[in-house]
């Protein structure tokens, strides 16, 4: 590779008018007294491994304690749990065992360990006691700065364990597992269900990489947020256990109040509309529970067909009317619903290698636009979901729907987006309307 003199970008509109660029960093330096440190010594990690910090880690488990016990602002145990919990890349890092760092660092393992989980079991102080309302704010807070977009609460219900996984015993008091089976304890009746946000732009251009780049930073998002509520609620000294695989998500979801079932026969959020994937913790935190939310979508969605007609798999249903009757052996009888030919949307993903959310990015509830004219459609879809049609065509108007032509999809490259391309706020805190009615 020949020697190229270094080429420099224009960085206007990265930083505000009055920050300069300048030739070199202004931290003076001086070549001649340049003299590199022992690696092991800089690596933050390793200088844990020093005598002197050890006694001083010992000696601060008092100082964490004394927080804990005077319930001193800013070291409460919910404090303490937040920070743990908010510590999880390191155990998805640092602390796993396949990471290349381990090869790099000999004796990392051990120290990743000092990071691990403190309940207050481990200071002999009791677990956290609060009133169930004061346990869901609480919870809520922390999701949130967790990751989640939305937090809901509700109940275990026997109608939505996969029977073959689990089941719900008086018999034990931990999670257990008895032949294959997992025993849930009825103490651990609690679920809490959080909510990632897809990236709008990345989906919007569906049925190509960057749509399932989308589609995957949805599902990274929720799983980061359940796995973290894990850590945070065990750090209150809970239970907590991943609802995902003793049983399906969307249910669970439902019943929290974080959105209904539509025709796409996935959930849809009155804010992020279908743009939204889910996590749930099982604990037996006492917790406030939230009741399910009806915005109209029952009605909207009989006469909108917008992820129906958009499917590229062709695997959604067209009726006017939800059925009783399951399309095919691998879905659950006992409601009534769009059922969806499941097989057809995975063998419609296969056939590109891509992941598809198609459905969920067309639907006219998932456009994230600020304006007061999308928040007013939204609400009269709501109230009047007869309007439906309207709305559609609304939509349609607007030109929303899957990007396909090359132009703009490749335009994603130079769209100017929030942080991972999610604005959390949107709908919830800002919108104009919203306001006014509450
Ligand atoms: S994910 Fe794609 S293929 Fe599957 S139902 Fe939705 S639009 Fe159709
Ligand atoms: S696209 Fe229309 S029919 Fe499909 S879930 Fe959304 S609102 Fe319902």
């Amino acid at each position: 590779m020949s020697h190229r003199e270094p080429v420099y970008r224009d960085q206007r509109g990265r930083h505000p008018w009055w920050v300069e660029s300048v030739d070199n960093i202004t931290t003076e330096t001086d070549d001649s007294r340049l003299k590199k440190a022992n690696m092991h010594s800089i690596i933050h990690g390793l200088v844990f491994e020093s005598e002197r910090i050890q006694e001083q880690m010992e000696a601060s488990r008092g100082y964490v304690a004394k927080g804990i016990k005077e319930n001193i602002p800013g070291r409460t145990l919910p404090d303490l749990a937040l920070h743990y919990a908010a510590a999880t890349y390191m155990h998805t890092t640092v602390g796993s065992l396949g990471d290349p760092y381990i090869h790099m660092m000999p004796g990392i393992e051990e120290i990743s360990g000092k990071w691990k989980l403190h309940p207050p079991q481990s200071f002999d102080l009791p677990v956290w006691e609060t009133t169930p309302e004061e346990a869901s704010k609480v919870v809520e807070k922390a999701g949130i700065q967790l990751g989640a977009a939305m937090v809901g609460f509700t109940t275990i219900d026997p109608r939505w364990l996969l029977d073959m996984a689990a089941s719900i015993s008086s018999e034990v008091d931990e999670m257990t597992s008895e032949g294959g089976k997992t025993l849930i304890p009825e103490k651990m009746k609690y679920v809490i269900c959080v909510m990632g946000v897809v990236p709008p732009n990345l989906v919007d251009r569906n049925w190509t990489e960057l749509g399932a780049a989308g589609d995957r930073a949805g599902f990274e998002a929720a799983f980061m947020a359940s796995t973290r509520m894990l850590r945070f609620i065990k750090g209150l000294g809970y239970q907590a256990f991943d609802l995902q695989p003793v049983a399906p998500v969307i249910p669970y979801a439902i019943s929290a109040g974080l959105g209904e079932l539509g025709r796409m026969n996935r959930m849809v959020n009155p804010i992020f509309g279908g743009n939204v994937k889910l996590g749930a913790v099982l604990t037996d935190l006492p917790l406030a529970l939230d009741k399910p939310v009806d915005f109209g979508l029952q009605e909207f969605c009989k006469r909108c067909k917008k992820c129906a007609d958009s499917c590229p798999g062709n695997a959604l249903s067209k009726v006017d009317e939800p059925t009783w009757e399951p399309f095919n052996q691998w879905q659950d009888a006992g409601k009534r619903v769009y059922f969806e030919d499941n097989e057809a949307c995975m063998q419609a993903q296969r056939s590109k290698d891509v992941y598809c959310s198609t459905c969920m990015a067309v639907c006219p509830w998932s456009k994230q636009d600020k304006t007061v004219l999308h928040e007013l459609a939204h609400i009269t879809a709501a109230k009047v979901p007869s309007l439906a049609n309207l709305m559609v065509k609304m939509d349609d108007l607007f030109g929303y729907g899957r990007i396909t032509d090359g132009k703009s999809i490749r335009g994603w490259w130079e769209m100017d987006l929030p942080t991972r391309g999610v604005d959390s706020y949107q709908g919830r805190k800002k919108a104009v309307l919203r306001r006014l009615f509450r």
